[in-house]
This record gives C-alpha cells, sequence and structure tokens, in this order.
C-alpha cells in the first residue's frame, strides 16, 4: 500500500501545476512507460546476470542507467521534453544495436521500436524532431538491406536476439506501449477539445453580456441626453419671453433706477441662455450629434469681427487687446464652419478676459502652411492673468470642472467652455496646446487645416452680422408673424414695433396662409408647431401659391426645437432661414437686416 501511495505522489510531483490536458497526458505516458520499463529492466537485467549473455547484460545495464537518469528529471522538473529525448535515444540504440549488434537481422521487436520512435517523437515533440527520430530509426534497417539484399526477408522472423520467453515478453510489452501511448494521447486530445469547446462556450456567453452592458450603457447614456435636451428645451422656451422683454423694457426709454435692474435681469438671462447652449452643444458633443456646416468665409474677416466683438469687454477692464494678423491672410477665403470657429475663439478670447486683471490679451493668426488647394492656420490665444498650475492643466478640460472652486464664487462660468472647445477642435482634426505660468498668464494654441475657396463660394453668414449692419434701414419692412403662443406674440409686436417694422399676426398655420393669399409680406416668420396647421405645411401652401407669381415672401422659421436634423428639414420644407428660440433679438434683427439688404442688392 505504502508502495502504491509512493508511486502516486511520484506521479502527482510530476504533473505538479500541469493543466493542459495533452501536456498532462504526454507526462502520464512518460511516467508510467519509464516506470514499467524500470521495473521490466530489472527482471531482465537479472535473468541477464544469471543467463548471459553478456552484450545484452552491458546493454541492459545502460538502458536502466539512462531511464533512471531521464526518470529523475521527469519527476523533478516537470518538463518532459528532455525525458522524451531521453527515451528516444535509448529506443534508438535498440534499433541499432539489435539490427548490428544483437541480431544481425530485423525483428518485430525492432520494428515495434521503430514505431515506438516514430510515435513517441512525433507526439511528444514537434513534427521536425519527428521526422528526425523516425529516420534515425529507419536508417540501420536501409543500412542493413543495402548490405544484405531485400530477399534476406527470413531476416523479419529469424532476428530472435533472446531465448524465447523473453523475446515474447519483450514483444508484447511493447505492443502493449504502443497501445498505452495512443490511448492517452488521445484521451488527452479529446480532452483538450472539450475544454476549448467549454472555452468558447464562455467566450460566447461573456461576449453576450457584454453586448448587453455595452447596450445598457448606450440607452442610460442616450436617456441622459435625450433628458438635457428635453430639460435644455422647456428652459429655452420661458427665458425667450424673459430675455425679450429685458429687451424691450430695455428699449423703451427706462428710468436711471430701473435700467439698472433691467441690465441686471438682462445679463443674467443671457447668461442662462449662454449655459443652456453649453449644455446642449456639449450634449450634441457628446453624443456625436454635431454637424459641422461648410461654407465659405474669410477668415481674416471673421477674427476682426471677434475683436471688435469683443474689445469692449476688454476695454471695461482695462485691458490691451491686439489682434496680429498675417499679411498673407486677407485675401484668403477657406471653407469651413465659420460659426464653430466663433464659439472657439469666443471662448478662450473670452476666459482670457475673465481671467486677467492687468495686461493685455492677445489674438494672432498666422498661415503656416498653403498650397492651391488647403491653408493651415495657427491660432494663438494670449493673455497675462491668473495662469493655471500644472495640477489645474490636468482637469480643466473636463466637462463641467474648473481650476478650483473659489473659481465660480469670483468669475461664474459652468466649466463647459475648454469641453466644448476641446472636442470642436477635434472635430475639425486639431487638438489645443496650452502653456500657462501661475501669476504669469495663459497661451492656448490650435492648428486648423481648411479648404480654401473662391470667392463665388462664399455666402453671407447672417450670424456673423449681428450689430455690423445696425444702421441698415429695415422699416419699410412688412412682416407676418405666424404664432400661437400669446406671450410670444406680445414680445414680436414690442420688438417689431421697436424697430419701427411693421407687423401683422396670424394665430397658426392656416390664417398664415389665408394672409399671405390677401397680400405680400416681404418677410413671413413662421412658428413651427402651431394649432390647425404647422408651420411646414403653411409653408408647402404658401410657396405653392407664390410658385408662379414673380416674387415670394421670404420664410424665416421660429423654432425652439433644438433636434439636430431640425435646419434640415427647414430647409426641406422650403423656408429660407431660421431663428432659434429664444432668439438673441440681435440675431433676429440682424436676419431682418440681411435680408433688407440683399433685396436692395437685387433692386
Ligand atoms: P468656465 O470658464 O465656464 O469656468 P472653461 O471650461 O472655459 O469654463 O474653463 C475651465 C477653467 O479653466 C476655468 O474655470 C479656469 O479655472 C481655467 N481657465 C480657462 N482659461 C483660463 C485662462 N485664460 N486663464 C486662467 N485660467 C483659465
Amino acid at each position: 500500500m505504502n508502495f502504491v501511495n509512493f508511486f502516486k505522489n511520484l506521479n502527482q510531483s510530476a504533473l505538479k501545476g500541469v493543466t493542459d490536458p495533452i501536456v498532462r497526458a504526454r507526462i502520464n505516458i512518460l511516467f508510467y512507460m519509464m516506470s514499467l520499463t524500470l521495473v521490466f529492466g530489472l527482471i531482465l537485467t537479472i535473468v541477464y546476470i544469471i543467463y548471459g549473455p553478456p552484450l545484452q547484460l552491458i546493454r541492459i545495464v545502460v538502458v536502466m542507467g539512462t531511464m533512471i537518469y531521464g526518470f529523475r528529471k521527469l519527476i523533478l522538473f516537470n518538463d518532459y521534453r528532455p525525458s522524451a529525448h531521453i527515451v528516444l535515444i535509448i529506443i534508438n540504440m535498440l534499433v541499432w544495436s539489435n539490427i548490428f549488434l544483437i541480431a544481425n537481422a530485423i525483428s518485430i521487436v525492432t520494428v515495434q521500436y521503430i514505431l515506438l520512435s516514430s510515435t513517441i517523437s512525433f507526439f511528444f515533440l514537434n513534427g521536425r524532431w519527428g521526422i528526425f527520430y523516425s529516420l534515425l530509426s529507419l536508417f540501420p534497417v536501409f543500412i542493413y538491406f543495402s548490405l544484405n539484399g531485400i530477399n534476406d526477408s527470413a531476416a523479419f522472423i529469424s532476428g530472435q536476439q533472446a531465448s524465447e520467453p523473453i523475446f515474447i515478453a519483450v514483444m508484447m510489452f511493447n505492443f502493449f506501449q504502443l497501445i498505452f501511448i495512443n490511448y492517452h494521447f488521445i484521451t488527452g486530445f479529446y480532452l483538450a477539445l472539450s475544454q476549448l469547446e467549454e472555452a468558447r462556450k464562455d467566450e460566447k456567453e461573456l461576449n453576450e453580456q457584454l453586448r448587453e452592458a455595452i447596450s445598457m450603457a448606450e440607452n442610460s447614456s442616450k436617456a441622459k441626453s435625450d433628458f438635457l435636451s428635453t430639460m435644455s428645451h422647456e428652459l429655452r422656451t420661458p427665458l425667450n419671453s424673459v430675455i425679450g422683454m429685458s429687451y424691450v423694457l430695455l428699449a423703451d426709454n427706462p428710468r436711471e433706477d430701473q435700467a439698472g435692474n433691467l441690465k441686471v435681469l438682462h445679463f443674467s438671462a443671457e447668461s442662462l441662455l449662454a449655459l443652456i447652449n453649453d449644455i446642449l452643444d456639449f450634449n450634441k458633443l457628446d453624443y456625436g450629434k454635431i454637424e459641422m456646416e461648410k461654407v465659405g468665409f474669410y477668415p481674416a474677416e471673421l477674427l476682426g469681427r471677434i475683436h471688435s466683438g469683443l474689445k469692449y469687454q476688454a476695454d471695461e477692464k482695462g485691458l490691451s487687446f491686439s489682434l496680429n494678423l498675417d499679411d498673407k491672410l486677407k485675401e484668403i477665403a477657406v471653407i469651413g464652419d465659420p460659426t464653430r470657429l466663433l464659439q472657439i475663439l469666443f471662448n478662450l478670447v473670452g476666459n482670457a478676459i475673465k481671467f486677467t486683471s492687468k495686461g493685455e490679451i492677445g489674438l494672432s493668426v498666422q498661415l503656416i502652411d498653403s498650397d492651391n488647394e488647403y491653408v493651415t492656420l495657427a491660432f494663438t490665444v494670449m493673455d497675462t492673468g491668473i495662469g493655471i498650475s500644472a495640477e489645474q492643466k490636468k482637469i480643466i478640460f473636463e466637462p463641467f470642472t474648473q481650476a478650483s472652486s473659489n473659481i465660480t464664487r469670483k468669475f461664474g462660468g459652468s466649466g463647459l467652455g475648454l469641453a466644448i472647445t476641446k472636442q470642436l477642435l477635434e472635430i475639425h482634426g486639431s487638438h489645443i496646446e496650452l502653456k500657462s505660468e501661475v501669476g504669469e498668464g495663459t497661451t492656448f494654441k490650435f492648428e486648423i487645416r481648411y479648404k480654401c475657396a473662391g470667392s463665388a463660394e462664399i455666402t453671407v453668414n447672417s450670424l456673423l452680422e449681428a450689430n455690423v449692419l445696425a444702421s441698415e434701414d429695415i422699416t419699410w419692412l412688412n412682416v407676418l408673424v405666424a404664432e400661437d403662443n400669446a406671450m410670444n406674440i406680445l414680445l414680436m409686436k414690442k420688438l417689431l414695433a421697436s424697430w419701427n417694422v411693421k407687423a401683422e399676426f396670424a394665430p397658426n398655420g392656416l390664417e398664415a396662409y389665408e394672409m399671405a393669399k390677401e397680400k405680400f409680406y416681404d418677410i413671413i416668420l413662421m412658428d413651427i408647431h402651431m394649432p390647425v396647421m404647422d408651420g411646414y405645411e403653411s409653408t408647402k401652401k404658401i410657396i405653392a401659391f407664390y410658385a408662379d407669381k414673380p416674387e415670394a415672401p421670404y420664410l424665416i422659421a421660429l423654432t425652439a426645437s433644438v433636434a439636430n436634423d431640425i435646419y434640415n428639414k427647414i430647409k426641406l420644407a422650403g423656408l429660407n432661414d431660421y431663428v432659434s428660440k429664444p432668439f438673441n433679438p440681435t440675431e433676429l434683427k440682424s436676419k431682418l437686416i440681411n435680408f433688407s439688404r440683399l433685396k436692395s442688392k437685387q433692386d
């Protein structure tokens, strides 16, 4: 019993830490083969000691010695390869000595050894070693036949190296070894296959779980995005009235004390709107829904506008604000999204002004590369403000983060500006670089590659025209407003009246259509969501009515919708332009001015 345990322990130690079923099968085969050979060899040694012949005795002693060495290696090192080589060397030694020393013939036992040599080398080692050991054991056969001729086939049966019982025992032992090797190897092979199958099943299950997790994450991200869109939309509608009314009241010659309060009200509402727009923008960017416009524009002109637009803010703080434009840039027009570039630069310059209390702000643009088709512009925004520490640099591009909590208290802001800027630049295939020293100032740099535009491709971007054309006369315009919301009607009335623009009102799409049939309006401001007939339907009918007339009204959609495809929908319906609610009164005014200017050019 103790011996069995000892044997089992030896086997366990040879298998220690091995999990691969094929490797386990290999170690097991070698372990049992070698231990049985050792027992069998011991018996043969005793027989040869007693009965001879001496040559057999010498051979069995060499075999036993080598085998013990290989067995020890197998148990101690968990690596079957050296032991497999040792066994193969022993087998080949048996083949060679059988043929040339002991039997001088090719007996069935020799053939078995050749089979063993080939099987073990292929099963245990690799293809190359398999071929090597197979040829090594076949080579003496070839030599033997070359020397003795093929006719000496009797050699097959007659070559008996030992006495009959020993010969039979060795022959049977070898047959069993062959069966044993095949059995173990095939079992290991199937086990490995079934493990593979299980692993595949596990993998499938894991993939399924992963897919579920991804879809859950996507759903929750979509829910978040939808929630933000809806909330922002709901907030924008009442804000529309607040901004519009404060604007109207401010334009209505308020008393000085009232004007102060109204300015605060107006400023707060505009900040709130800016925040909502930021959240909406960020949400769209985060959800990959933002689409870049591709229109022709002059970067130099756009930069000039940013400079004049923000200069008064810098002046108010006593900061000098310089614009440094590459001379070569003056004539260059490019194709891109001017509104997004404006947004990026407004963010950066706005921050520069916000975080600087003395010194200067600089905006510079250099043309760093150009060929016939493309130009690369390098933009730099620098300030001499509070600066950003190394720690803060790591976080400020994250959404809703500011360099420190007292920034909000001191300067306000949502912490979204840089996150949006970074993402907008990524969409432009660019990235932002930041250099800053605390107390010294900050420099933001980025490059954008634009396609060049011919002058024919330049379209008037109405958004950029705000304020600039304030002196344009729009009092001649005849406007129809299709709007159902009482607050908005009141607001529109006051706004248009403050610009001395004549306006009439229709409470729904159908009435707007009827009125447009009766009388020609230069501009129709068309709310999209209205009872009885919506803005799209009414637009279609009006367009159809004017299809064969020399002139049709200019249709501007009014919409509080923030859906991403709203712009396409509006264009598809045949509307000429749109103003999103809550509209900035100056934006609406600039649309009217643009139209007026376009008209006077045509006339
Ligand atoms: P917000 O300005 O609305 O707080 P931003 O994302 O634009 O959000 O900026 C994040 C933070 O980065 C700011 O709160 C400020 O701490 C820091 N920061 C940005 N620009 C500058 C600058 N020019 N100088 C110093 N700090 C800056």
